[in-house]
């Protein structure tokens, strides 16, 4: 690995920035894949001027550029003249353009061209010098996703190079990704890396798993009348599906082949009681139970749940929570209590399967929200019993086609819950664009105070030159000025945030101090706070169909009706269309499937990576056809070659060897 501060230009402290986006090495840039691409317009004369259309022209600076201050705000505003047509524009927060707009000088500008009174108007137009604009015309250029600090064209400049200083060391496909000649140069690619990588996914998993199929256990765990108790005093009945799924987990546990098993259940659908009662049912037997869950909230949040579900249920089990960021006392403290079995049930992130915790007894392992990566992190923790297999509960709720699941999860028998509970009621869903931007927050306001809360979703954290996007920061000031005089509390949330911090504010939302939460989609993954009533998801057009149906699974979880309010300023038809499956649809098996058709194949632009199975290119859904035809092909090479020992082999091996180690992160 080179240190990226040999390529020209960055030094330790934009080293530090690229950090943030997971490049440390030259190397690693080879891999930063763009989030999107753009073909940039043709320059437009002024009769060629689409209004409301994002349009470049060519354009000179008629007088000094003025800069005035309005609150926090600096806006520098400008008069160009497009072949003597006067075209005002304006930019936010960025002072320092005025520098570079001297009088007399001609640039490109790009951007929303709107009219008003008598003349044009931009806003925020990116600037390239003349030549610089028409070096990217004609061309498919990579949109990266940035961290403050970082312009596009500092990470596309950036990458260039490192290709450069690579020499011809790199796969070709790895350059097409993010310099296609053209759009089929792209798209092959793409489809070969894919491929690639399914199949080394593919075949790790069946290797892997070949070796313990047939695992039994001496476990002894038995039935428990308490446990029966428990579902009978929960404030609900359970569904008859949830039932069904309760008796298969019961008769897997009480067998001496261990369970491989997947509970697969829409949001909502009631997942986490089974694998509470699960682990209770085990730890009443005596042994070790443990759940992972995919970020400290959801753990945290599962950890409080079942303290309070076995609180005077006449069992005595002790249970724990072991996350990264807790203290190191605290930490040694819970994994003494794990080695000497004084904890029964163990909840926790990744942390539960790192080297230095051991168990006394581990018979049941639960993943939620089953990542791709934590197929491998939870036979890692299932390892954690070096006499016995460990039982296997894994759960979600990505609605994958039984076709896919079998691919994905072809070792685990599969169990559907697929009845949501009785009585809750439908959620209602808006598909608006910006006019209804204060019926929404006064909705919002209405809700709340009728005593709901509600979410509100964006897709930064804070503002990103060159996208116009939502970001966390500025919408809680927006929402906390706009709500505050009505008592109403404003909170923000996001991933970079420390995990203590992250606690707090999600214990408040929890508890219901915090009124409204804006957050990114940290909170996509399982958080359950039933009084939640409303969320409203800006710039819903940046988002997967799958990921839009995850996020709005955090609300209907309670009695009340809930609302989700999908806002989008996008014209793009399609675009649209595919919002308003969201809206006909709360089912999401339907929701993916609606999705899947459509997209056409090879449809490349925009795609975003869907549900919780994530690959570094690939997407299970877009890239089905792929996923199944690397299936086929897993299954031939390893019935010639069952352990990749042939030399022909010795290249697929090396990768495959990679993909498991690559899935341990
Ligand atoms: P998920 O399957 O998305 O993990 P949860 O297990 O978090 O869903 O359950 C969602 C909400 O529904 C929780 O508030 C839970 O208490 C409640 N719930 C679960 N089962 C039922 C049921 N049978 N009837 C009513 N509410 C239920
Ligand atoms: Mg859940």
């Amino acid at each position: 690995m080179t240190k990226l501060t040999e390529l020209k230009g960055i030094g330790d402290k934009n080293a530090i920035l690229y950090e943030k986006l997971g490049i440390r090495a030259v190397e690693d840039c080879v891999f930063y894949f763009p989030r999107d691409y753009i073909v940039y317009e043709k320059i437009a004369g002024p009769e060629e001027f689409v209004l409301d259309s994002m349009t470049a022209f060519c354009a000179v600076v008629c007088a000094r550029p003025l800069v005035k201050r309005a609150g926090k705000l600096t806006i520098t505003s400008v008069m160009l003249s497009c072949d003597h047509t006067a075209v005002n524009a304006v930019w936010f927060n960025m002072p320092y353009l005025s520098k570079s707009l001297n009088v007399g000088s001609t640039h490109i500008f790009r951007g929303i061209i709107t009219a008003e009174g008598d003349h044009f108007h931009v806003r925020q137009p990116m600037i390239w010098k003349v030549e610089e604009y028409e070096r990217l015309l004609g061309r498919i250029n990579p949109v990266y996703a940035l961290t403050k600090g970082l312009t596009n064209r500092a990470v596309t400049k950036t990458v260039g190079m490192a290709f450069d200083y690579l020499g011809d060391g790199y796969d070709r496909r790895l350059y097409d990704m993010h310099f296609p000649k053209d759009e089929d140069t792209l798209i092959k690619a793409r489809e070969s890396l894919v491929y690639d990588e399914f199949l080394a996914f593919i075949l790790s998993l069946r290797i892997n798993r070949s070796k313990e199929e047939y695992d039994v256990n001496s476990f002894n765990i038995i039935e428990d009348a308490r446990c029966e108790r428990i579902i009978e005093k929960l404030p609900y009945k359970l569904t008859n599906a949830q039932m069904r799924v309760w008796n298969e987990v019961k008769s897997d546990l009480t067998s001496k082949r261990s369970m491989r098993r997947l509970i697969q259940g829409d949001v909502g659908s009631g997942k986490t009681i089974i694998a509470t009662l699960a682990a209770i049912m085990t730890s009443l037997s005596g042994k070790q139970s443990a759940i992972m869950a995919p970020t400290e909230i959801l753990a945290g949040q599962h950890y409080d749940y079942i303290s309070s579900l076995l609180k005077g249920s006449g069992c005595d089990l002790k249970v724990v929570l072991l996350t990264g960021s807790m203290t190191k006392s605290a930490a040694d403290n819970v994994r003494e209590m794990i080695k000497n079995n004084e904890a029964d049930i163990i909840i926790g992130t990744h942390a539960l399967f790192q080297e230095k915790v051991i168990y006394n007894d581990l018979a049941l392992v639960i993943t939620d929200e089953q990542h791709r990566f934590g197929v491998m992190q939870r036979d890692m923790l299932s390892q954690k019993n070096s006499n016995d297999s460990c039982h296997i509960l894994v759960m979600s709720a990505t609605p994958i086609p039984r076709t896919l699941a079998m691919i994905l999860y072809g070792d685990l028998d599969i169990s559907v819950i697929d009845e949501l509970p009785a009585h809750k009621l439908p959620i209602k869903n808006a598909v608006v664009n910006e006019s209804y931007r204060k019926k929404a927050y006064d909705f919002i306001r209405k809700e709340v105070l009728a005593h709901h809360q509600a979410y509100v979703i964006c897709p930064l954290i804070e503002e990103s030159e060159g996208l116009e996007a939502k970001n966390v920061s500025d919408m809680t000031k927006e929402l906390s000025g706009y709500l505050s005089a009505d008592g109403i509390k404003v909170s923000m949330l996001h991933g970079q945030m420390k995990a203590s911090e992250k606690q707090k504010i999600m214990d408040s939302f929890a508890n219901g101090d915090t009124d409204v939460l804006v957050s990114t989609t940290v909170v996509e993954v399982g958080i359950n706070v039933p009084n939640a009533t409303v969320m409203l998801i800006e710039d819903a057009d940046r988002f997967g169909l799958a990921a839009l149906h995850q996020l709005r699974g955090r609300i209907g979880r309670g009695r009340d009706q809930s609302y989700c309010i999908f806002m989008s300023g996008t014209k793009n038809e399609r675009t649209m269309k595919r919002l308003e499956i969201l809206k006909n649809s709360n089912d999401g098996f339907a929701i993916a499937e609606e999705d899947l058709k459509q997209r056409g194949p090879g449809d490349i632009f925009g795609i975003r990576q869907s549900g919780d199975i994530k690959f570094r290119i690939g997407d299970i859904y877009n890239d089905s056809a792929v996923l199944k035809r690397a299936a086929n092909d897993a299954d031939v090479i390893l019935k010639e070659d069952p352990d990749l020992s042939d030399p022909a082999h010795a290249q697929l091996r090396r990768k495959v060897e990679e993909a498991t180690t690559f899935s341990m992160v």
